[in-house]
């Protein structure tokens, strides 16, 4: 069985500084590091190779700095990792995004036939969610989101049982394969990675394409250029004032309470 994985280097969220004056992100001031979610997502892959013969394959499109999400993904137990980058791609919103990587997964099926693909639930940067299901739309596979647990993958029917989080439980959904699935922290924790996968990793090379290696591909459905959306403005919401505690009676406090909202109502007639 062969998995493929999309892995997206992310900057580090909890540690970025955001810009005052231009409110943009500060890039340098973080760390890239694997989404979070697309690591819990590559051991899951490797959790199913430990039960089964299961190959990992690994994409990711970013700048060549991104060679070290694969690495980080081989330490974790992937085997191949592919990442296609290429000027052409550069700015690209969701749905340029999921148009170059379902070029590059049609590349990589014509190679190897594809069984599952598995992409994080959402990227902790530009936080969508849209990727996963957008690439799935385009080479016409189930895209289950929001996976909790593969419960078994059925080689001779070519289905896969599936544990969906839904709001107050989940439910189990059987699915043909190939499918992809959006999984978040829930399917499994990430675990330490052993030596000889470490060691694996360091001396790994990746496959890198550029858009001349994905074949037929529609240029203007790349990058910048194939990205309908906008980004009006970005900005720091204002930091939540504290909460004001009420005492006396129940009356006092009604009444203080009427008194702060009408006086807020005419702050809000005022602007
Ligand atoms: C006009 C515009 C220009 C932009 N320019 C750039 C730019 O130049 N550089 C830049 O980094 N971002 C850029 N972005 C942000 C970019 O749109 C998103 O980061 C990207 O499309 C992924 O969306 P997301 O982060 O919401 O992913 P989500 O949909 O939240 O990600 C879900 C999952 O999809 C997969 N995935 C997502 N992205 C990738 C990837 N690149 N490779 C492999 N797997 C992936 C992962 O499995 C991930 O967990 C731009 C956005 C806009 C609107």
């Amino acid at each position: 069985m062969h998995i493929v994985v999309c892995v997206k280097q992310v900057p580090d969220t909890k540690i970025i500084k955001i810009n005052p004056k231009t409110n943009t992100l500060d890039r340098r001031s973080a760390p890239a590091i694997l989404n979070p979610y697309d690591a819990h997502a590559v051991q899951a892959a490797a959790n199913l190779k430990r039960e089964s013969d299961v190959k990992i394959s690994v994409l990711s499109m970013g700048p060549p700095q991104a060679v070290a999400v694969i690495k980080k993904s081989v330490e974790i137990g992937a085997d191949k990792g592919y990442l296609i980058s290429d000027r052409a791609f550069a700015g690209a919103d969701t749905l340029a995004t999921s148009y170059a990587l379902s070029k590059a997964l049609e590349k990589i099926e014509e190679q190897e036939p594809i069984d599952l693909i598995i992409c994080g639930l959402h990227a902790i940067d530009g936080d969508t969610g849209q990727v996963g299901p957008g690439v799935a739309r385009r080479l016409d596979i189930p895209p289950i989101t929001n996976v909790i647990e593969i419960v078994e993958m059925n080689r001779k029917e070519k289905t896969v049982l599936l544990k969906r989080k839904i709001t107050g439980g989940y439910e189990l959904i059987q699915a043909p394969v190939p499918c992809l699935l959006t999984v978040g922290k829930e399917i499994n924790p990430v675990e330490y990675s052993p030596l000889p996968n470490m060691i694996k990793a360091a001396r790994y090379e990746p496959i890198i394409w550029s858009v001349n290696d994905l074949g037929e591909v529609d240029r203007k459905q790349l990058g910048l250029k194939g990205s309908p959306t906008i980004v009006g403005k970005m900005f720091t919401p204002p930091k939540l004032e504290g909460g004001k505690m009420l005492e006396g009676s129940v009356v006092e406090q009604v009444e203080e309470l009427l008194n702060i909202l009408m006086e807020r109502e005419e702050l809000f007639e005022a602007k």
